[in-house]
């Protein structure tokens, strides 16, 4: 369990000022200039050791992430952008920080841009964050006016830093969606090759990371690259905010050890479980888009990249969505996929007619509405749409509905059983188009 000293945001519940002088007397900005003296490839050094990976869910190391930009210019500028879209169902980790600790992300955007050779940087934020907006815009202003950062800065390094906000759309969450969006044009993801490194913003070399990866950073640097990979578990280290919500009694937003078992995270955090640990039925563990896990594999697992991987799921943005035995699991899947289906830009044929088809036979799954057969052949779509299609929306929607049948298949065809002897039941509902 992560002790009081090692927590890197100690201001996440807004119990004190976000401003900038309360900030830092909470440990921001403190000795930033002598960091950035120690050389671009000192910090990126530091953060390679320290084993940090991107909080955005994928799990990419963020130093090595930072090595990819070129080392020098060929004229072109290079950008940092700052993901803040968090738009993942279950996901409210990054609003706190902008809420609360805007300092911490504006500081370790001065930092992330120093070591990767960028003037400018830009925090897209998702649409429907307005106070979270306001609020940040209110600490950038507050350290361009202390000289923090600016063309003219204290630290002796001119950076500039921007606020955009999107309009509210998923896909702008990823990350080629999100530079089409900030440069005016359609929240359309791009095809890779070529890289955002490469060719990202305005066609110049650009690294996107999450909010938390960019807040945390000024943190490692001053304590040490040794002091953070000594948290948590080999290859998944550090501290990790995670956002809980469902059937527990006190769902909540913690900052905890990468690697935490689930059962220590909910009975220290959140109460427990509502009604008790055997009414427990799943947990999705990272985000709408990671494939449940039944509670007997989940209940003493360490929540860290590796182990859910193993478990054919995955730590994703860590928003662990607790599922009690009162849950229609086959419902809820099926309104994930409605969502899923509703946010498709529509590029790829797979997943513009997949999302959609996937979440008109889990809609009659639910009610019982199916043939047996019908679950194979799900499965089956399900493996077409994943790993086919121009970005991982198509994998987000194929990953929920290959864990229903992989752990709930007995569900589906108790439905379809009870369908059958009952065929009058009354239709369910399940978002509408
Ligand atoms: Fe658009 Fe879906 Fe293709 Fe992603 S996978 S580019 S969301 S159609």
């Amino acid at each position: 369990m992560l002790q009081d000293k090692d927590r890197i945001f100690t201001n996440l519940y807004g119990f004190h000022s976000p401003d900038l002088q309360a900030a830092k007397m909470r440990g921001a900005w403190d000795g930033t200039k002598f960091l950035l003296e120690k050389g671009r490839d000192w910090i990126i050094d530091e953060m390679k050791k320290s084993g940090l990976r991107g909080r955005g869910g994928a799990g990419f190391p963020t130093g090595l992430k930072w090595s990819f930009m070129p080392k020098q210019s060929d004229g072109r500028p290079h950008y940092l952008v700052v993901n803040a879209d968090e738009s993942e169902p279950g996901t409210c980790k990054d609003r706190e920080i902008m809420r609360n600790d805007p300092h911490l992300l504006i500081e370790g955007c001065l930092i992330a841009s120093f070591a990767m050779g960028a003037n400018a940087a830009y925090i897209y934020i998702r649409g429907e964050y307005i106070a979270e907006r306001h609020a940040l815009q209110r600490a950038v202003d507050e350290a361009y006016e202390a000289r923090l950062i600016g063309k003219d800065n204290i630290h002796g390094y001119p950076f500039d830093l921007y606020v955009h906000h999107g309009a509210g759309a998923y896909i702008c969450g990823e990350e080629t969606a999100l530079l089409e969006s900030l440069e005016g044009k359609k929240g359309m993801p791009r095809l890779k090759p070529p890289f955002p490194a490469n060719m990202g913003l305005y066609g110049c070399p650009t690294t996107v990371n999450n909010v938390e990866s960019i807040a945390v950073a000024g943190t490692i640097l001053r304590r040490g690259a040794s002091w953070f990979s000594g948290i948590g578990r080999p290859n998944n280290v550090g501290t990790k905010l995670f956002c809980v919500s469902g059937h527990v009694n006190k769902p909540c937003n913690v900052e905890e050890a990468m690697g935490i078992t689930f059962r220590e995270l909910i009975d220290t955090h959140c109460g427990g479980i509502r009604g008790g640990w055997d009414n427990l039925l799943a947990v999705i563990p990272g985000g709408s888009s990671v494939p449940c896990v039944p509670a007997d594999q989940i209940i003493d697992a360490p929540m860290d990249f590796d182990t859910l991987r193993g478990l054919k799921s995955g730590l994703g943005t860590a928003a662990v969505i607790v599922m009690d035995k009162s849950t229609d699991i086959v419902r809820a899947i099926a309104r994930i996929s409605y969502f899923y289906k509703h946010e498709s830009c529509g590029q790829c044929t797979p997943c513009r007619e997949g999302t959609g088809w996937m979440w008109r036979v889990l809609t009659r799954m639910a009610e019982g509405r199916a043939q047996k057969r019908e679950i194979d052949m799900l499965l089956e779509v399900s493996t077409q749409i994943e790993g086919h299609t121009i970005c991982a929306l198509g994998d987000a929607a194929a990953w929920p509905v290959q864990g229903l049948i992989r752990h709930f298949r007995h569900e589906i065809e108790k439905r379809i059983d009870d369908y059958a002897a009952n065929p009058h039941s009354e239709p369910v509902m399940i978002a509408a188009e």
